[in-house]
């Protein structure tokens, strides 16, 4: 069954504090983001209008004033701002040594991917 609330979000959602949870317990700081409804609107304020819907930080004053520099393996704090916002897209931040790929599916993402693959192949298999 799907079931969308008032705001257009479903239940599948739910699970986002569990996913929290499971970075935070294998030390991967994390942090709220607003969330995308099925009709891709975000869940801020700007709701349609948004152009970053779904990837930046919910705010809160006292522990979400300082966007992804409030990243925390704090279980406390993950507990409670996802009991608060169930429906919260987790964020993560980069780390120092990591990188991040975007693949966008509606825009050839998986072909670029599997081309940057064949062209780094050599570099990358021993
Ligand atoms: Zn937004």
């Amino acid at each position: 069954m799907h079931v969308q609330n008032t705001k257009g979000l479903s239940d599948s959602m739910v699970g986002n504090q569990s996913a929290a949870l499971y970075y935070v317990r294998r030390g991967r700081p994390v942090l709220p983001c607003f969330a995308v409804a099925p009709d891709r609107h975000c869940s801020c304020l700007k709701g349609p209008q948004c152009e970053h819907s779904g990837k930046h930080p919910r705010w809160e004053r006292g522990t979400l004033e300082h966007g992804h520099k409030n990243a925390t393996t704090d279980e406390h704090l993950i507990w409670r701002w996802w009991d608060e916002w169930p429906h919260a897209n987790v964020g993560a931040p980069v780390l120092p040594g990591e990188m991040v790929l975007d693949v966008d599916p509606d825009n050839g993402g998986f072909e670029s991917l599997r081309t940057l693959k064949l062209s780094m192949a050599r570099y990358l298999d021993p």
